[in-house]
């Protein structure tokens, strides 16, 4: 990065990785213009970088902040590339990155980079807790709170930089290069960024276009679009899969007929197994004794043993970690036992194939909270699952009717529209009080809202952990 020293780096977008980014170049001697287009109340962060004499332009785009003299554009993930100062770099040919590839350029430590649609916080994480069981020194960021940036300059050299990636910031990457890349699966979410699936697949195939065959490729072969694109990755490949026996890779033994769970399936006499290239096995643990409940859980948990055991771990440190793991916070987590009644918080499925691997995940009988911020979906998807699974539904937000009138489609009679109440809170309360009502000893309650929570709440774990206090105050 010294190469930047005395040269004018633009970082664009005021978020917490442009602090890192804008303070990192500025600590070279680059001379740094942050610049976002919110106005300056509305960016906290701006005083800290002013006090250390970066410069900050807030409230819109200048024209000629993007010049032939910019040696460099950081841009921030969630700008479209339509912006202003993008184009313009474009234009001039100006390089336009993401503050993960700054990352990838400045840490001393190997890299993990995990992708995929769904999937990537809960095997992240989980990567991070079987690394350090097996002393491994790794240090998990990126899209997972803190920036890589920052991160990167922290990790212990013999250590493991493991970043959980979005779309948004591999779009944003030329000569990042991972030398252990996971792809967890492809779905078509996102689009509205993106625009087409190829450009949102492209973007995903990014993470593997600068290996080598001394890196290792991980993903999903039970998922079409992971197998089309392993047919083109340059390092050893390395799948996982629930429902396939496989020639080498990390898979469950025997396999389990469909990636989606179905009725009456035993788990015990289920193994994960480790086969090699020399084709020597060994089994890892059983699916029952996994900490975290559910299909896509497993498939989570196989990608995270593949990681692990790609970066040296040894098998037999990791079934503890396994065995303990209880998942992150809002994903599918068990909130409690009260009256007799099973409470779980899936706040984080914010679309409907979330929703239907949760529902599917429980057990019957299952009372469902859902709904959110509308987008348009008509959420017949859900139907299915809707129909086999549920007992009772409370509708929430600004989806309640559609996602009523699915349920009642589904021949659901206990459906219960929860019209909005003074605030917010009390309107969640609402539901779950109606949930309650439904439900006798022995019955789940579940709130996994297939929407974004963005009409009632600031956030997602805003309303997740309303829904948990309003549980255990019943
Ligand atoms: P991400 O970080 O990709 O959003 P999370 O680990 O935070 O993924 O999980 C978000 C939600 O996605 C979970 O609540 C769960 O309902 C669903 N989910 C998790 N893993 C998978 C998977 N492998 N396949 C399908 N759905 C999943």
């Amino acid at each position: 990065l010294t190469s930047y020293r005395g040269r004018r780096v633009v970082v664009l977008g005021l978020a917490r990785s442009g602090v890192a980014a804008a303070k990192l170049f500025h600590g070279v001697g680059a001379d740094v213009i942050v610049n976002d287009k919110k106005e300056r109340e509305q960016c906290p962060e701006a005083d800290e970088l002013t006090a250390l004499g970066i410069s900050v332009v807030c409230g819109g785009h200048p024209e000629g902040l993007v010049t032939v003299e910019t040696a460099l554009l950081v841009k921030n993930p969630g700008i479209p590339y339509s912006a202003d100062p993008v184009v313009a770099a474009e234009r001039l040919g100006v390089e336009v990155v993401s503050e993960v590839e700054v990352a990838g350029q400045l840490s001393p430590a190997p890299l993990i980079g995990i992708t995929g649609s769904n999937g990537k916080t809960t095997t992240t994480t989980l990567t991070g807790v079987l690394l350090e069981a097996a002393g491994l020194k790794p240090l998990v960021a990126g899209n997972i709170g803190r920036p890589l940036s920052e991160a990167a300059q922290e990790v212990a050299e013999d250590g493991w930089l493991v970043a959980e990636l979005s779309s948004f910031q591999l779009k944003g990457t030329s000569d990042f290069r991972p030398r252990i890349a996971c792809l967890l699966n492809v779905s078509e979410t996102h689009l509205d960024y993106h625009g087409t699936m190829e450009d949102y697949v492209g973007s995903k195939a990014k993470l593997f276009e600068n290996q080598t065959p001394d890196d290792v490729a991980i993903y999903n072969e039970d998922d079409e679009t992971c197998r089309f694109l392993a047919a083109k990755f340059k390092a050893r490949r390395m799948p996982f899969s629930l429902t396939r026996t496989l020639s080498q890779g990390v898979m469950v033994d025997p396999p389990y007929p469909d990636v989606r769970p179905g009725e009456d399936e035993i788990e015990a006499e289920r193994w994960i197994v480790h086969r090699d290239e020399d084709r020597l096995e060994q089994r890892i643990i059983r699916v029952d004794e996994l900490g975290i409940p559910g299909r896509h859980n497993t498939a989570n948990a196989l990608a995270a043993i593949a990681i692990a055991l790609a970066a040296g771990a040894e098998p037999r440190k990791l079934v503890e970690p396994l065995r303990d793991f209880r998942g992150v916070e809002h994903r599918l987590e068990y909130v409690g036992t009260f009256g007799g009644v099973k409470y779980y918080n899936d706040s984080k499925a914010t679309n409907p194939m979330a929703t239907t691997m949760s529902i599917l995940s429980l057990p019957s009988p299952l009372i469902l909270i859902a709904g959110g911020l509308d987008r348009g979906s008509d959420y017949m998807e859900l139907l299915p699952v809707f129909r086999d699974r549920l007992k009772g539904l409370a509708a929430i937000g600004q989806t309640r009717e559609k996602i009523g009138r699915v349920a009642a489609l589904s021949g659901l009679t206990s459906v219960k529209i929860v019209e909005p109440v003074d605030n917010a809170e009390l309107t969640l309360r609402r539901a779950v009080e109606e949930a309650a009502a439904m439900a006798v000893p022995g019955d789940t309650v579940l709130l996994s809202p297939a929407c974004a929570s963005w009409d009632m709440f600031p956030s997602y774990e805003v309303r997740g952990r309303i829904f948990k206090q309003s549980a255990h105050t019943l």
